[in-house]
């Protein structure tokens, strides 16, 4: 979901988490467990719209999953035997109420919420229009412009209007709809984000990782497939569509960085665990880049399973070495520099037993503006480390997301303005090392899909018509 019509600085992409029920009677607890399962997907905001065949209820709040829905009671008002939720991604400036999802509007064919996981890169055009047309809109997002657009058809039934409205926006959503009737998941023809189907006895899950599902104990049927629209009915066989024609799956653009970074390792996406493939990155990173080291360590908890691929394919003991306090948030998504720094801080601590006088070899996921590998040496060779040397399970991100996740502009991202040892001498290693891209697209478990690599300088696969974006992008 993305935020429009600020100012500059708040025009961010953010990926969410999205959870849907149908025909559980306990549909808003279910989601309530379900949507902290995928806490990690986003930290600013909660919700559940529940519906009992007849009304829908909402309650959202600003927050985590836990402080939103503290009072028992809230969900018990929360009727119904199906329900969706959300979880928003935590982002620069667009801490707004008004945009918590999921959205209820009440339209000429009935009721309708939404949650939406993505960016839609036309939403600014659209949006233009429709208000030019005589739209007046509640919030400052993208996914808001989904609803007017099912508003706006002239189809016969919701499935239809569904379908007809998501056919006009571009870029990457997944996204759940509930009515009384139905619960529908849609998930854009280039499948840059996940979405999962689920069962347990008479009910149907959709969720954006199958984490969610092993918490209640809910079957992982199958991935959605790119472009697939489903119906989930209460009493009926699931339906499915494809509004924008089959896709060959290796054709489509899936986000590589849910491998990489955004999931949880205990998820299933796209067709492989995110555990198995992390993990062959870390021994690819190895093979790659071997390190002359005593001993491996991650920089928990994102990086913790590519760094024992890492210590597994060299050979190297895999020690924990850096201590995270699991009180703070991520560091990345505090709005300022200056608050960026102090939380990399706090929320890291070193083991001095472990790295005093060792070579370290220290295995990240990611880097993006540098500052966490920065104070990370600082804080190793603190710990009396004798040489520090950082291994990356990614390939230098070199340009901004507009699909969801949310990277920085590119004058800030470290690796589209230095060299490697550039960035090596800034950090202060040793040595770095980067997984290739040619050695990440040929990992083994790497399910054969087509994937977008955009971060790493691949072209992108959607057109940005929107100018904020093109704006962020330089190209205005
Ligand atoms: P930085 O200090 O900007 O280089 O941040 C790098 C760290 O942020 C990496 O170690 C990742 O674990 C984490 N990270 C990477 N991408 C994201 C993202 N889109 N949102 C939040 N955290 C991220």
């Amino acid at each position: 979901m993305m935020n429009i019509f600020c100012s500059m600085e708040d025009i961010v992409q953010h990926n969410c988490g999205i959870f849907g029920v149908i025909g559980n009677a306990d549909a808003a607890k279910r989601t309530y467990l379900g949507l902290y399962a995928l806490q990690h997907r986003g930290q600013e905001s909660a919700g559940i719209v529940s519906t009992d065949g007849k009304n829908m209820y909402e309650y959202k709040g600003l927050g985590l999953v836990g402080d939103v829905f503290s009072d028992d009671k809230v969900l018990l008002k929360l009727l119904g035997d199906s329900a969706i939720g959300h979880n928003r991604y935590s982002t620069t400036g667009s801490t707004l109420f008004m945009n918590t999802q999921p959205f209820l509007i009440k339209f000429h064919a009935g009721q309708i919420a939404a949650s939406h996981n993505g960016n839609i890169v036309n939403a600014q055009i659209l949006r233009n229009e429709m208000e030019q047309n005589g739209s007046i809109f509640r919030t400052t997002t993208d996914s808001e412009v989904v609803l007017h657009l099912i508003a706006y058809s002239r189809r016969k039934t919701i499935p239809e209007m569904v379908s007809n409205a998501i056919s006009k926006v571009k870029g990457a959503f997944s996204m759940l709809f509930l009515t009384s009737e139905y619960l529908i998941g849609v998930k854009d023809p280039n499948s840059f984000r996940p979405l999962v189907l689920g069962k347990k006895n008479n009910a149907w899950f959709l969720a954006s990782e199958s984490c969610a599902f092993d918490l209640l104990g809910v079957d992982f049927v199958r991935c959605l497939a790119p472009g697939e629209l489903i119906i989930l009915h209460r009493d009926n066989e699931p339906e499915s569509f494809f509004p924008w024609g089959k896709r060959d799956k290796d054709k489509g653009s899936a986000c590589i960085f849910e491998f990489i970074y955004f999931s949880r390792p205990d998820s299933y996406i796209f067709g492989e665990s995110v555990e198995k493939v992390r993990r062959e990155m870390g021994a690819q990173l190895a093979r790659e880049h071997p390190a002359d080291a005593d001993i491996v360590i991650a920089v928990p908890d994102s990086s913790n399973t590519a760094a024992l691929g890492f210590s597994q394919e060299s050979g190297i003991p895999f020690e924990l070495g850096l201590i995270r306090n699991h009180y703070i948030g991520r560091t990345f998504i505090q709005p300022t520099q200056h608050i960026r720094e102090i939380g990399a801080k706090l929320k890291y601590s070193s083991v001095r037993g472990i790295l005093k006088n060792k070579r370290v070899a220290i295995v990240d996921d990611s880097i993006v503006r540098g500052t966490t590998s920065k104070q990370l040496v600082q804080l190793i060779r603190d710990a009396g480390a004798s040489e520090i040397h950082i291994r990356i399970a990614s390939p230098p991100i070199v340009a901004p997301c507009y699909y969801g996740i949310d990277t920085p502009d590119k004058d800030q991202l470290i690796a589209a303005n230095m060299s490697v040892e550039q960035i090596r001498d800034f950090i202060g290693a040793d040595s770095l090392g980067y997984l290739s891209l040619d050695g990440l697209l040929s990992l083994k478990s790497l399910p054969k899909i087509g994937y977008c690599t955009a971060c790493f300088g691949s072209p992108y696969p959607v057109k940005i018509d929107d100018k904020a974006n093109k704006d962020k992008m330089g190209n205005g």
